[in-house]
């Protein structure tokens, strides 16, 4: 046979066939699309006989990471998307549709609030917000087209801690679904499913990946459930890029480990802010799990700090609008997360100018505990 030419051999060389390696990581899928040697095996896809033909439709590194998730979260089966908010949309559209409501809980993730209030319209879905500590505000909320409730375990900036059983007898007394946000809990904390949740969902750019390094979603709950909200994944393109749910399943590896650590930072911290003259209010959970309750510290500070002096005054602790990587870091929910509330909405969670929110990391605690304070010290005026 004729030698192929150069352009050819441009395209063709290389292992091609032999791409079996056992390697110890699992290898990234970097492709679109998956290739059949025979008509039979491309019929063999759609008798379910093997698994993959389009990355859009599904990648053996985007199902290695919603399965580990929901092993971790002892859950069924599990989907990944391409950001929690796109795993949150894809879990909501899974259970309503036009003509549907939600009632949610009022002081959800930024995100989430404006996509349940505005983004939900389009698909006429309709919602309200409620205080989730009253019972009975929230039953008060229930329409006969009601069909989710929607919570986060640990909230966000104020860390309140989801009554799980209490929304879970709700949802069975008025047969509803009952999804619900675990990013800030993880499943080293919590497992809501476990508890009854219908379906859980995480950012995974968060503690899930670890790193800061990606923007993902997983979304966990029934096979039903979860074959529904695959189609959502699929059909709208919401899918995770095979790297970053390599990135995202790497990270997960140290999930415990990181979650042990920081939880045991945070209790530290939270434990001397509470104590330090320029420290109003610390916000820290409490009995969240036997594992710790979380890496999340909230603080309002006093009147006498002065707040961008705070700001300017963190030394190796940088300012970030996001949370969970292995660095400890601040954000202003004033001008970041809750940046699009209204006044009334931000006064009614109590957001003010001087709330300040620590991402606790696996450092050294008492080297954290010193730069939080040397920064409150540098900023108060008196
Ligand atoms: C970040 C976050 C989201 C949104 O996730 P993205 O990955 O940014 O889309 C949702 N819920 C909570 C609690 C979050 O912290």
């Amino acid at each position: 046979m004729k030698e192929r030419s150069f352009r050819t051999k441009a395209v063709h060389s290389g292992l091609a066939e032999q791409r079996n390696f056992k390697s110890k990581a699992t290898p990234i899928y970097q492709t679109s699309v998956f290739s059949f040697s025979s008509l039979e095996e491309l019929e063999g896809y759609f008798e379910g006989e093997t698994p993959y033909l389009y990355t859009r439709n599904g990648n053996p590194n985007t199902d290695e990471l919603a399965k580990a998730v929901a092993a971790l979260e002892e859950a069924p089966d599990g989907v990944a998307a391409s950001s929690g908010l796109g795993a949150i949309l894809a879990g909501i559209l899974t259970v309503a549709q036009n003509g549907d409501h939600v009632v949610a809980a009022s002081d959800l993730y930024g995100g989430t609030y404006h996509l349940i209030k505005e983004e939900l319209q389009a698909f006429g879905i309709t919602a309200s917000f409620v205080d989730f500590r009253d019972q009975q505000a929230i039953e008060a909320a229930i329409q006969p087209n009601t069909k989710l409730l929607y919570s986060e375990t640990i909230s966000n900036p104020f860390l309140r801690v989801e009554n799980i059983e209490g929304l879970v007898e709700i949802g069975k007394k008025y047969n509803l679904a009952v999804m619900i946000d675990n990013t800030f809990a993880t499943p080293y904390l919590l497992q809501p499913f476990t508890k009854g949740i219908d379906l859980v969902v995480h950012s995974a750019t968060k503690y899930i990946g670890g790193h800061s390094d990606i923007t993902a979603g997983v979304l966990v709950g029934s096979k039903e459930l979860i074959e529904k909200s695959r189609s959502r994944v699929v059909n709208m393109g919401m899918n995770l890029s095979p790297f970053e749910s390599w990135l995202a399943y790497r990270g997960l590896k140290t999930l415990a480990i990181r979650m042990e650590r920081q939880a045991k930072n945070a209790q530290e911290l939270a434990d001397f802010l509470q104590k330090h003259n320029g420290v109003k209010k610390t916000y820290y959970p409490k009995y969240v799990s036997e594992q710790g309750n979380g890496a999340m510290v909230s603080i309002e500070l006093t009147e006498e700090v002065n707040m961008s002096q705070f700001f300017s005054s963190l030394g190796w602790i940088k300012i970030v609008p996001s949370l969970a990587g292995v660095e400890t870091t601040v954000s202003y929910p004033l001008g970041t997360s809750h940046r699009a509330l209204t006044d009334e909405e931000k006064s009614a969670i109590g957001i003010n100018e001087r709330v300040v929110r620590i991402s606790v990391g696996i450092e050294e605690s008492a080297d954290i505990i010193q730069q939080v304070e040397q920064a409150i010290n540098d900023a108060l005026t008196r």
